[in-house]
Protein backbone atom coordinates (compact mmCIF):
# COMPACT_ATOMS: atom_id res chain seq x y z
CA UNK A 1 0.00 0.00 0.00
CA UNK A 2 3.12 2.59 1.02
CA UNK A 3 3.31 2.65 -3.04
CA UNK A 4 0.15 4.26 -3.27
CA UNK A 5 2.17 7.40 -1.03
CA UNK A 6 3.49 10.21 -3.14
CA UNK A 7 7.33 10.43 -2.05
CA UNK A 8 10.69 9.82 -3.24
CA UNK A 9 10.85 6.92 -3.92
CA UNK A 10 7.18 6.64 -5.52
CA UNK A 11 7.90 9.77 -8.04
CA UNK A 12 8.02 7.08 -11.05
CA UNK A 13 4.76 5.97 -10.51
CA UNK A 14 3.20 9.53 -9.98
CA UNK A 15 4.85 10.33 -13.46
CA UNK A 16 2.81 7.31 -14.54
CA UNK A 17 -0.30 7.62 -13.09
CA UNK A 18 -1.20 10.91 -13.75
CA UNK A 19 0.06 10.75 -17.52
CA UNK A 20 -2.34 7.66 -17.78
CA UNK A 21 -5.03 10.18 -16.22
CA UNK A 22 -4.36 13.22 -18.31
CA UNK A 23 -3.82 11.11 -21.30
CA UNK A 24 -7.61 9.90 -20.84
CA UNK A 25 -8.78 13.49 -20.37
CA UNK A 26 -7.22 14.98 -23.16
CA UNK A 27 -8.63 12.10 -25.45
CA UNK A 28 -12.03 12.86 -24.32
CA UNK A 29 -12.00 16.47 -24.34
CA UNK A 30 -11.03 15.91 -28.05
CA UNK A 31 -14.21 13.69 -28.79
CA UNK A 32 -16.32 15.50 -27.09
CA UNK A 33 -19.18 15.93 -29.53
CA UNK A 34 -22.02 17.54 -27.31
CA UNK A 35 -21.21 19.22 -23.87
CA UNK A 36 -23.53 16.75 -22.33
CA UNK A 37 -24.99 13.31 -23.57
CA UNK A 38 -28.64 14.27 -21.91
CA UNK A 39 -28.39 11.44 -19.20
CA UNK A 40 -30.90 11.41 -16.86
CA UNK A 41 -30.33 10.80 -13.04
CA UNK A 42 -32.20 7.31 -12.49
CA UNK A 43 -29.99 6.28 -16.22
CA UNK A 44 -27.15 7.19 -14.52
CA UNK A 45 -27.64 6.44 -11.01
CA UNK A 46 -27.27 2.70 -10.63
CA UNK A 47 -23.66 2.79 -12.40
CA UNK A 48 -22.46 4.68 -8.98
CA UNK A 49 -24.88 2.79 -6.70
CA UNK A 50 -23.72 -0.72 -8.06
CA UNK A 51 -20.11 0.22 -6.90
CA UNK A 52 -18.78 -1.67 -3.97
CA UNK A 53 -16.55 1.08 -2.78
CA UNK A 54 -14.66 -1.88 -0.14
CA UNK A 55 -14.05 -4.10 -3.24
CA UNK A 56 -10.93 -1.66 -4.72
CA UNK A 57 -9.48 -2.26 -8.11
CA UNK A 58 -5.97 -1.84 -7.03
CA UNK A 59 -5.68 -0.35 -10.80
CA UNK A 60 -5.10 2.68 -12.49
CA UNK A 61 -6.49 1.26 -15.40
CA UNK A 62 -9.49 -0.23 -14.13
CA UNK A 63 -10.31 2.88 -12.03
CA UNK A 64 -9.87 4.71 -15.10
CA UNK A 65 -12.20 2.90 -16.80
CA UNK A 66 -14.95 2.77 -14.35
CA UNK A 67 -14.21 6.75 -13.81
CA UNK A 68 -15.47 6.46 -17.55
CA UNK A 69 -18.55 4.97 -17.09
CA UNK A 70 -19.74 6.85 -13.78
CA UNK A 71 -17.92 10.45 -14.43
CA UNK A 72 -16.12 10.90 -17.97
CA UNK A 73 -18.66 9.84 -20.44
CA UNK A 74 -21.41 12.24 -18.85
CA UNK A 75 -19.62 14.80 -17.53
CA UNK A 76 -21.25 18.56 -18.48
CA UNK A 77 -18.42 19.63 -20.06
CA UNK A 78 -17.74 23.38 -20.50
CA UNK A 79 -14.73 23.32 -23.35
CA UNK A 80 -17.36 22.66 -25.26
CA UNK A 81 -18.94 25.51 -27.45
CA UNK A 82 -22.00 25.04 -27.20
CA UNK A 83 -22.43 25.25 -23.49
CA UNK A 84 -23.68 28.34 -22.59
CA UNK A 85 -25.61 27.81 -19.22
CA UNK A 86 -23.83 28.85 -15.83
CA UNK A 87 -21.50 31.44 -15.27
CA UNK A 88 -19.01 28.15 -15.88
CA UNK A 89 -15.88 29.08 -18.02
CA UNK A 90 -13.41 26.61 -20.12
CA UNK A 91 -9.99 26.50 -18.35
CA UNK A 92 -6.74 27.51 -19.43
CA UNK A 93 -3.83 25.36 -19.56
CA UNK A 94 -1.49 27.43 -17.16
CA UNK A 95 -3.72 27.36 -14.65
CA UNK A 96 -4.70 23.66 -14.78
CA UNK A 97 -0.89 22.80 -14.33
CA UNK A 98 -1.08 24.92 -11.56
CA UNK A 99 -4.01 22.98 -10.22
CA UNK A 100 -1.57 19.79 -10.49
CA UNK A 101 1.60 21.48 -9.04
CA UNK A 102 -0.58 22.65 -5.89
CA UNK A 103 -2.07 19.45 -4.93
CA UNK A 104 0.96 17.08 -5.71
CA UNK A 105 3.00 19.59 -3.42
CA UNK A 106 -0.18 20.08 -0.68
CA UNK A 107 1.04 23.26 0.80
CA UNK A 108 -1.24 24.93 2.66
CA UNK A 109 -1.66 28.36 2.98
CA UNK A 110 -2.74 28.65 6.91
CA UNK A 111 0.75 29.35 8.11
CA UNK A 112 3.97 30.20 6.88
CA UNK A 113 5.35 27.00 8.06
CA UNK A 114 3.14 24.89 6.14
CA UNK A 115 4.00 27.32 2.58
CA UNK A 116 6.68 29.24 2.36
CA UNK A 117 6.77 30.60 -1.18
CA UNK A 118 3.13 30.29 -1.38
CA UNK A 119 2.38 32.58 1.44
CA UNK A 120 3.98 35.54 -0.95
CA UNK A 121 3.01 34.26 -3.77
CA UNK A 122 -0.77 34.25 -2.89
CA UNK A 123 0.12 37.94 -1.13
CA UNK A 124 1.82 39.25 -4.53
CA UNK A 125 -1.37 38.36 -6.30
CA UNK A 126 -4.15 40.17 -3.53
CA UNK A 127 -1.77 42.88 -4.29
CA UNK A 128 -1.96 42.79 -8.00
CA UNK A 129 -5.42 42.49 -8.01
CA UNK A 130 -5.69 45.52 -5.83
CA UNK A 131 -3.19 47.38 -7.99
CA UNK A 132 -6.25 47.01 -10.63
CA UNK A 133 -8.79 47.56 -8.61
CA UNK A 134 -7.03 50.84 -7.93
CA UNK A 135 -6.77 50.58 -4.02
CA UNK A 136 -3.65 51.89 -2.11
CA UNK A 137 -1.03 51.03 -0.21
CA UNK A 138 -2.99 50.12 3.29
CA UNK A 139 -5.19 47.70 1.01
CA UNK A 140 -4.87 43.69 1.66
CA UNK A 141 -6.79 40.36 1.26
CA UNK A 142 -6.82 36.86 0.59
CA UNK A 143 -7.81 33.98 -1.31
CA UNK A 144 -11.34 32.06 -0.25
CA UNK A 145 -13.49 29.33 -1.67
CA UNK A 146 -16.02 31.30 -3.86
CA UNK A 147 -17.42 34.58 -4.08
CA UNK A 148 -19.85 33.19 -1.63
CA UNK A 149 -17.32 33.04 1.01
CA UNK A 150 -16.32 36.13 -0.06
CA UNK A 151 -19.38 37.89 0.45
CA UNK A 152 -19.92 36.49 3.83
CA UNK A 153 -16.01 37.51 4.87
CA UNK A 154 -16.76 41.05 3.33
CA UNK A 155 -20.10 41.32 5.16
CA UNK A 156 -18.77 40.19 8.52
CA UNK A 157 -16.12 42.64 8.13
CA UNK A 158 -18.68 45.08 7.53
CA UNK A 159 -20.73 44.29 10.56
CA UNK A 160 -17.91 44.56 13.15
CA UNK A 161 -17.14 47.79 11.93
CA UNK A 162 -21.03 49.00 12.10
CA UNK A 163 -21.76 51.96 14.48
CA UNK A 164 -23.87 49.67 16.35
CA UNK A 165 -23.55 46.03 18.39
CA UNK A 166 -27.46 45.61 18.09
CA UNK A 167 -27.23 43.63 15.17
CA UNK A 168 -30.97 43.36 15.06
CA UNK A 169 -30.79 47.56 14.08
CA UNK A 170 -28.46 46.41 11.30
CA UNK A 171 -29.54 47.09 7.40
CA UNK A 172 -27.78 45.71 4.50
CA UNK A 173 -28.83 47.07 1.17
CA UNK A 174 -28.20 45.52 -2.15
CA UNK A 175 -30.88 45.30 -5.34
CA UNK A 176 -33.52 42.91 -6.38
CA UNK A 177 -31.33 41.39 -8.57
CA UNK A 178 -27.72 40.73 -6.44
CA UNK A 179 -26.86 37.58 -5.74
CA UNK A 180 -28.51 35.43 -2.93
CA UNK A 181 -25.43 34.66 -0.78
CA UNK A 182 -25.86 38.24 0.62
CA UNK A 183 -29.20 37.28 2.35
CA UNK A 184 -27.28 34.19 3.40
CA UNK A 185 -24.55 35.75 4.91
CA UNK A 186 -27.43 38.34 6.48
CA UNK A 187 -28.77 34.88 8.22
CA UNK A 188 -25.31 33.34 9.11
CA UNK A 189 -24.11 36.74 10.58
CA UNK A 190 -27.05 36.82 13.06
CA UNK A 191 -28.87 40.09 11.57
CA UNK A 192 -32.23 40.35 11.73
CA UNK A 193 -35.17 38.58 8.94
CA UNK A 194 -35.42 41.83 7.96
CA UNK A 195 -31.92 42.69 7.41
CA UNK A 196 -31.38 43.33 3.56
CA UNK A 197 -33.18 45.64 2.22
CA UNK A 198 -33.99 45.30 -1.30
CA UNK A 199 -33.64 48.11 -3.83
CA UNK A 200 -35.30 48.12 -7.21
CA UNK A 201 -33.63 47.95 -10.51
CA UNK A 202 -33.98 50.39 -13.22
CA UNK A 203 -34.65 48.61 -17.50
CA UNK A 204 -31.17 48.24 -17.54
CA UNK A 205 -31.90 45.45 -14.61
CA UNK A 206 -28.86 48.29 -12.46
CA UNK A 207 -29.54 49.34 -8.97
CA UNK A 208 -31.76 52.26 -8.79
CA UNK A 209 -29.69 54.83 -6.72
CA UNK A 210 -32.37 57.26 -5.92
CA UNK A 211 -34.36 54.19 -4.81
CA UNK A 212 -31.35 53.80 -2.65
CA UNK A 213 -31.12 57.38 -1.29
CA UNK A 214 -34.80 56.79 -0.01
CA UNK A 215 -33.92 53.44 1.74
CA UNK A 216 -31.01 55.03 3.21
CA UNK A 217 -32.40 58.41 4.63
CA UNK A 218 -35.74 56.00 5.43
CA UNK A 219 -33.12 53.90 7.55
CA UNK A 220 -31.32 56.52 9.36
CA UNK A 221 -35.26 58.05 9.90
CA UNK A 222 -36.23 54.94 11.52
CA UNK A 223 -33.42 54.98 13.71
CA UNK A 224 -31.67 51.97 12.25
CA UNK A 225 -28.22 51.69 11.52
CA UNK A 226 -26.71 51.03 7.10
CA UNK A 227 -24.37 48.48 7.57
CA UNK A 228 -23.06 47.60 3.95
CA UNK A 229 -24.74 48.83 0.35
CA UNK A 230 -23.42 45.38 -1.67
CA UNK A 231 -22.89 46.88 -5.22
CA UNK A 232 -23.26 44.15 -7.98
CA UNK A 233 -20.47 44.12 -10.72
CA UNK A 234 -21.94 42.09 -13.15
CA UNK A 235 -25.20 40.44 -11.92
CA UNK A 236 -25.21 36.80 -12.13
CA UNK A 237 -28.75 36.88 -14.17
CA UNK A 238 -27.81 39.45 -16.60
CA UNK A 239 -24.41 40.71 -16.30
CA UNK A 240 -25.63 44.36 -15.28
CA UNK A 241 -23.38 46.62 -13.55
CA UNK A 242 -24.77 48.86 -10.65
CA UNK A 243 -23.81 52.72 -10.38
CA UNK A 244 -20.42 52.25 -8.45
CA UNK A 245 -19.69 56.16 -8.13
CA UNK A 246 -23.19 56.98 -7.24
CA UNK A 247 -23.69 54.55 -4.62
CA UNK A 248 -19.99 55.49 -3.76
CA UNK A 249 -20.99 59.10 -2.84
CA UNK A 250 -24.08 57.65 -0.84
CA UNK A 251 -21.67 55.45 1.26
CA UNK A 252 -19.78 58.27 2.12
CA UNK A 253 -22.56 60.56 3.06
CA UNK A 254 -24.25 57.75 5.49
CA UNK A 255 -20.87 56.56 6.39
CA UNK A 256 -21.63 53.12 5.24
CA UNK A 257 -19.39 49.91 4.30
CA UNK A 258 -19.09 49.55 0.25
CA UNK A 259 -18.98 45.74 -0.82
CA UNK A 260 -18.83 45.55 -4.64
CA UNK A 261 -19.28 41.98 -5.59
CA UNK A 262 -17.43 41.70 -8.85
CA UNK A 263 -17.65 37.87 -8.83
CA UNK A 264 -18.47 37.94 -12.31
CA UNK A 265 -17.62 41.14 -13.59
CA UNK A 266 -13.94 40.86 -12.31
CA UNK A 267 -12.39 40.10 -15.81
CA UNK A 268 -12.75 43.80 -16.35
CA UNK A 269 -9.92 44.41 -14.42
CA UNK A 270 -7.37 42.91 -17.12
CA UNK A 271 -10.16 43.81 -19.94
CA UNK A 272 -8.32 45.83 -23.07
CA UNK A 273 -11.56 47.57 -24.06
CA UNK A 274 -14.24 47.89 -21.16
CA UNK A 275 -12.06 48.21 -17.95
CA UNK A 276 -14.13 51.81 -17.67
CA UNK A 277 -17.30 50.07 -16.57
CA UNK A 278 -15.61 49.27 -13.40
CA UNK A 279 -14.88 53.11 -12.51
CA UNK A 280 -15.67 53.82 -8.85
CA UNK A 281 -14.76 50.64 -7.37
CA UNK A 282 -11.51 51.51 -6.14
CA UNK A 283 -13.71 53.64 -3.66
CA UNK A 284 -15.43 50.39 -2.43
CA UNK A 285 -14.26 49.00 1.15
CA UNK A 286 -14.20 45.36 0.07
CA UNK A 287 -14.79 43.63 -3.07
CA UNK A 288 -15.69 40.28 -3.86
CA UNK A 289 -13.36 38.75 -7.21
CA UNK A 290 -14.44 34.83 -8.78
CA UNK A 291 -11.01 34.05 -10.86
CA UNK A 292 -12.85 30.78 -11.75
CA UNK A 293 -15.90 32.76 -13.35
CA UNK A 294 -13.85 35.53 -15.75
CA UNK A 295 -10.44 34.70 -15.76
CA UNK A 296 -10.59 31.03 -16.94
CA UNK A 297 -9.52 29.46 -13.87
CA UNK A 298 -10.59 26.05 -12.22
CA UNK A 299 -12.70 26.13 -9.03
CA UNK A 300 -11.72 27.65 -6.61
CA UNK A 301 -9.92 30.54 -7.70
CA UNK A 302 -11.46 33.79 -5.62
CA UNK A 303 -10.81 36.34 -3.18
CA UNK A 304 -12.17 39.31 -1.19
CA UNK A 305 -9.98 42.53 -0.98
CA UNK A 306 -10.33 45.17 1.37
CA UNK A 307 -9.34 48.50 1.40
CA UNK A 308 -7.88 49.04 4.97
CA UNK A 309 -5.80 45.76 5.62
CA UNK A 310 -6.72 46.84 9.24
CA UNK A 311 -10.31 45.55 9.14
CA UNK A 312 -9.18 42.18 8.37
CA UNK A 313 -8.31 41.99 12.28
CA UNK A 314 -12.00 41.02 12.95
CA UNK A 315 -11.08 37.90 11.18
CA UNK A 316 -8.01 37.24 13.59
CA UNK A 317 -8.11 34.66 16.28
CA UNK A 318 -4.55 33.06 17.32
CA UNK A 319 -3.73 29.28 19.24
CA UNK A 320 -0.65 28.44 20.64
CA UNK A 321 -0.54 25.59 18.36
CA UNK A 322 -0.59 27.14 14.82
CA UNK A 323 -0.31 30.87 14.52
CA UNK A 324 0.66 32.47 18.19
CA UNK A 325 0.67 35.97 18.74
CA UNK A 326 3.99 36.56 19.12
CA UNK A 327 4.62 35.69 15.27
CA UNK A 328 2.95 39.14 14.36
CA UNK A 329 5.72 41.22 16.57
CA UNK A 330 8.38 38.57 14.22
CA UNK A 331 6.54 39.85 11.08
CA UNK A 332 6.01 36.17 10.11
CA UNK A 333 3.16 36.26 7.66
CA UNK A 334 0.45 33.78 8.49
CA UNK A 335 -2.48 33.88 6.26
CA UNK A 336 -5.07 32.79 8.65
CA UNK A 337 -5.07 35.56 10.47
CA UNK A 338 -7.12 36.72 7.68
CA UNK A 339 -9.36 34.10 6.45
CA UNK A 340 -12.44 32.59 7.41
CA UNK A 341 -10.75 29.08 6.32
CA UNK A 342 -8.00 27.49 8.64
CA UNK A 343 -6.47 24.56 6.38
CA UNK A 344 -6.62 26.15 2.72
CA UNK A 345 -5.90 25.33 -0.69
CA UNK A 346 -2.70 27.29 -2.65
CA UNK A 347 -5.54 27.81 -5.46
CA UNK A 348 -3.18 31.40 -6.00
CA UNK A 349 -1.06 29.35 -7.95
CA UNK A 350 -3.03 28.86 -10.68
CA UNK A 351 -3.72 32.20 -11.51
CA UNK A 352 0.37 32.95 -10.61
CA UNK A 353 0.47 30.35 -13.42
CA UNK A 354 -1.41 31.85 -15.98
CA UNK A 355 0.01 35.33 -15.14
CA UNK A 356 3.23 33.67 -15.97
CA UNK A 357 2.31 32.10 -18.90
CA UNK A 358 -0.28 34.19 -20.83
CA UNK A 359 0.15 37.37 -18.92
CA UNK A 360 -2.98 39.82 -17.80
CA UNK A 361 -3.85 40.88 -21.32
CA UNK A 362 -4.12 37.92 -22.55
CA UNK A 363 -6.83 36.64 -19.96
CA UNK A 364 -8.41 40.46 -20.50
CA UNK A 365 -8.38 39.63 -24.41
CA UNK A 366 -10.37 36.32 -24.02
CA UNK A 367 -13.08 37.77 -21.66
CA UNK A 368 -13.38 40.77 -24.46
CA UNK A 369 -13.88 38.39 -26.93
CA UNK A 370 -17.14 36.70 -25.08
CA UNK A 371 -18.39 40.46 -24.35
CA UNK A 372 -17.96 40.93 -27.77
CA UNK A 373 -20.10 37.65 -28.44
CA UNK A 374 -22.35 38.49 -26.07
CA UNK A 375 -22.97 42.15 -28.28
CA UNK A 376 -23.19 39.94 -31.30
CA UNK A 377 -25.78 37.78 -29.63
CA UNK A 378 -27.79 40.75 -28.88
CA UNK A 379 -28.12 41.98 -32.39
CA UNK A 380 -28.95 38.81 -33.62
CA UNK A 381 -31.85 38.09 -30.75
CA UNK A 382 -33.05 42.04 -30.94
CA UNK A 383 -33.51 41.39 -35.13
CA UNK A 384 -35.29 38.07 -34.56
CA UNK A 385 -39.16 38.17 -34.51
CA UNK A 386 -39.44 34.92 -32.54
CA UNK A 387 -37.49 35.88 -29.60
CA UNK A 388 -37.42 38.80 -26.83
CA UNK A 389 -34.48 40.06 -25.28
CA UNK A 390 -34.32 41.83 -22.36
CA UNK A 391 -31.16 43.79 -21.93
CA UNK A 392 -28.54 44.80 -24.02
CA UNK A 393 -25.51 43.00 -22.26
CA UNK A 394 -22.65 45.10 -21.01
CA UNK A 395 -21.11 41.66 -19.87
CA UNK A 396 -21.64 37.89 -21.38
CA UNK A 397 -25.14 37.39 -20.58
CA UNK A 398 -27.82 36.95 -22.83
CA UNK A 399 -31.95 36.55 -21.26
CA UNK A 400 -34.52 36.19 -23.62
CA UNK A 401 -37.67 34.35 -24.44
CA UNK A 402 -39.14 32.46 -27.33
CA UNK A 403 -42.49 34.12 -28.58
CA UNK A 404 -44.83 32.00 -30.97
CA UNK A 405 -46.54 34.31 -33.36
CA UNK A 406 -49.98 32.08 -33.04
CA UNK A 407 -50.24 32.06 -28.82
CA UNK A 408 -50.93 34.80 -26.40
CA UNK A 409 -51.90 33.27 -23.34
CA UNK A 410 -48.54 33.64 -21.54
CA UNK A 411 -48.39 30.68 -19.26
CA UNK A 412 -48.58 28.94 -22.10
CA UNK A 413 -45.28 31.04 -23.52
CA UNK A 414 -43.82 30.23 -20.23
CA UNK A 415 -44.64 26.15 -20.62
CA UNK A 416 -43.20 26.38 -24.15
CA UNK A 417 -39.65 28.10 -22.99
CA UNK A 418 -39.14 25.67 -20.11
CA UNK A 419 -39.87 22.34 -22.47
CA UNK A 420 -37.20 24.16 -24.71
CA UNK A 421 -34.96 24.39 -22.12
CA UNK A 422 -35.40 20.65 -20.72
CA UNK A 423 -35.54 19.10 -24.10
CA UNK A 424 -32.36 20.64 -25.25
CA UNK A 425 -30.94 19.25 -22.28
CA UNK A 426 -31.91 15.86 -22.67
CA UNK A 427 -30.99 16.32 -25.93
CA UNK A 428 -27.06 17.13 -25.04
CA UNK A 429 -27.01 19.50 -28.53
CA UNK A 430 -26.31 22.57 -26.00
CA UNK A 431 -26.75 23.34 -22.46
CA UNK A 432 -28.90 26.68 -21.64
CA UNK A 433 -29.98 28.56 -18.43
CA UNK A 434 -33.19 30.07 -17.47
CA UNK A 435 -34.03 32.47 -15.33
CA UNK A 436 -37.71 34.17 -14.41
CA UNK A 437 -38.22 38.31 -15.54
CA UNK A 438 -40.90 39.48 -13.96
CA UNK A 439 -42.44 36.45 -13.18
CA UNK A 440 -42.31 35.14 -16.47
CA UNK A 441 -39.98 32.36 -17.83
CA UNK A 442 -36.92 33.30 -19.52
CA UNK A 443 -34.13 31.71 -21.06
CA UNK A 444 -30.06 32.54 -20.58
CA UNK A 445 -27.17 32.30 -22.46
CA UNK A 446 -23.79 33.14 -19.87
CA UNK A 447 -20.85 33.44 -22.79
CA UNK A 448 -17.53 32.19 -21.55
CA UNK A 449 -16.00 30.24 -23.97
CA UNK A 450 -13.74 31.95 -26.67
CA UNK A 451 -14.62 29.17 -28.74
CA UNK A 452 -18.73 29.41 -29.08
CA UNK A 453 -19.61 31.82 -32.31
CA UNK A 454 -22.16 33.62 -33.32
CA UNK A 455 -23.08 30.48 -35.85
CA UNK A 456 -23.23 28.58 -32.30
CA UNK A 457 -26.06 30.74 -31.17
CA UNK A 458 -28.01 30.60 -34.20
CA UNK A 459 -27.83 27.04 -34.47
CA UNK A 460 -29.03 27.44 -30.54
CA UNK A 461 -31.64 29.48 -31.08
CA UNK A 462 -33.49 27.35 -33.83
CA UNK A 463 -33.18 24.39 -31.70
CA UNK A 464 -34.82 26.31 -28.99
CA UNK A 465 -37.32 27.73 -31.53
CA UNK A 466 -37.95 23.69 -32.77
CA UNK A 467 -38.48 22.36 -29.66
CA UNK A 468 -40.80 25.18 -28.30
CA UNK A 469 -42.54 24.71 -31.60
CA UNK A 470 -42.62 20.79 -30.91
CA UNK A 471 -44.49 21.41 -27.85
CA UNK A 472 -47.35 24.05 -29.04
CA UNK A 473 -48.23 21.63 -31.77
CA UNK A 474 -48.27 18.81 -29.35
CA UNK A 475 -50.43 21.22 -26.78
CA UNK A 476 -52.89 22.10 -29.67
CA UNK A 477 -53.51 18.45 -30.48
CA UNK A 478 -54.25 17.67 -26.71
CA UNK A 479 -56.46 20.47 -26.79
CA UNK A 480 -58.49 19.33 -30.39
CA UNK A 481 -58.55 15.80 -28.41
C1 LIG B 1 -21.37 33.47 -8.69
C2 LIG B 1 -21.65 34.65 -7.91
C3 LIG B 1 -21.47 34.64 -6.52
C4 LIG B 1 -21.13 33.38 -5.76
O1 LIG B 1 -19.87 32.93 -6.08
P1 LIG B 1 -19.44 31.39 -5.87
O2 LIG B 1 -18.05 31.36 -6.34
O3 LIG B 1 -20.38 30.59 -6.73
O4 LIG B 1 -19.63 31.09 -4.42
C5 LIG B 1 -21.66 35.83 -5.84
N1 LIG B 1 -22.02 36.95 -6.48
C6 LIG B 1 -22.23 36.99 -7.81
C7 LIG B 1 -22.63 38.27 -8.46
C8 LIG B 1 -22.05 35.83 -8.57
O5 LIG B 1 -22.26 35.87 -9.89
Amino acid sequence: MRSHLLNDTTAERYRRTVTEGVERVAAKLATTDRPFTGVTVDALSPHIEKIDLDQPLHDTAAVLDELEDVYLRDAIYFHHPRYLAHLNCPVVIPAVLGEAVLSAVNSSLDTWDQSAGGTLIERKLIDWTNERIGFGPAADGVFTSGGSQSNLQALLLAREEAKTDDTAKLRIFASEVSHFSVKKSAKLLGLGRDAVVTIPVDADKRMQTMALARELERCRHDGLVPMAVVATSGTTDFGSIDPLPEIAELCAQYDTWMHVDAAYGCGLLVSLKRRALLNGIERADSVTVDYHKSFFQPVSSSAVLVRDKATLRHATYHAEYLNPRRMVTERIPNQVDKSLQTTRRFDALKLWMTLRTMGADGIGQLFDEVCDLAEEGWRLLAADPRYDVVVEPRLSTLVYRYIPEAVTDPAEIDRANLYARKALFASGDAVVAGTKVGGRHYLKFTLLNPETTAEDITAVLDLIAGHAEQYLGESLDRVAS
